[in-house]
């Protein structure tokens, strides 16, 4: 539990924000540990393959569009959540490869519920004040799909840890997620905080 890992990326739209800093500040705050990170400009291939890592992944995006638009009691674009979620994996290959990213491993207790709570939910218009998404974007299903294009939500986050290890060994090798101690992790994880007094 200590150790879990969850995936990351500062989306092009982040990084032309000038969030990158701003970002990693907030998952570093709360205590969690960088163990990976590079600057890359995604290929559509790869973008691919990581929103169809979970097979079942284009059905519950459009399920979950459709509920956003129903909850406001709008008509959503399409009833067929199959439809929906293939227009969605079309436009997120051009919103990926539109720029650099940053692609980035977290690690620490509970790391992919912590990151997803502080990433907010998918749609800005809905996501709560304090997390990135609610903080930082104003965009909405209904403007995105009107224009054609993804929500520009700045940053993705593993949904849990089994999305999380395969996202991780689509961007990542193994051999550059470095382990290694920080001086916090003694004071976030150890039983007794001994050694503290003189
Ligand atoms: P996440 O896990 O919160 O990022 O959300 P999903 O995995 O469900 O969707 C992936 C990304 O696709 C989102 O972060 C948005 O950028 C984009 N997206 C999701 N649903 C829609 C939609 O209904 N319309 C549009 N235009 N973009 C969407
Ligand atoms: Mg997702």
């Amino acid at each position: 539990m200590k150790t879990e890992k969850t995936f990351v990326i500062i989306k092009p739209d982040g990084v032309q924000r000038s969030l990158i800093g701003e970002i990693i500040g907030r998952f570093e705050r709360v205590g969690l540990k960088l163990v990976a990170m590079k600057m890359v400009v995604p290929t559509e291939e790869i973008v691919g393959s990581h929103y169809t890592l979970d097979p079942a992944w284009i059905k519950k995006v459009g399920e979950k569009s459709i509920k956003g638009y129903e909850s406001k009691g709008q008509v959503p674009p399409s009833k067929d959540p199959i439809e929906l979620g293939n227009r969605v994996l079309e436009v997120l290959k051009k919103y990926f490869t539109s720029g650099p990213v940053v692609a980035m491993v977290w690690q620490g207790a509970h790391a992919v519920p912590v990151v997803r709570k502080i990433v907010g939910g998918t749609e800005p218009l809905t996501s709560d004040v304090g997390t990135i998404r609610g903080d930082f974007v104003l965009d909405s299903y209904q403007m995105s799909d009107t224009d054609g294009r993804a929500i520009r939500n700045v940053i993705h986050a593993s949904g849990s840890v089994d999305e999380a290890k395969n996202e991780i060994d689509l961007w990542f090798k193994k051999e550059n997620i470095i382990n290694y101690r920080l001086v916090q992790d003694a004071i976030l994880y150890d039983v007794n905080l001994d050694g503290l007094l003189e």
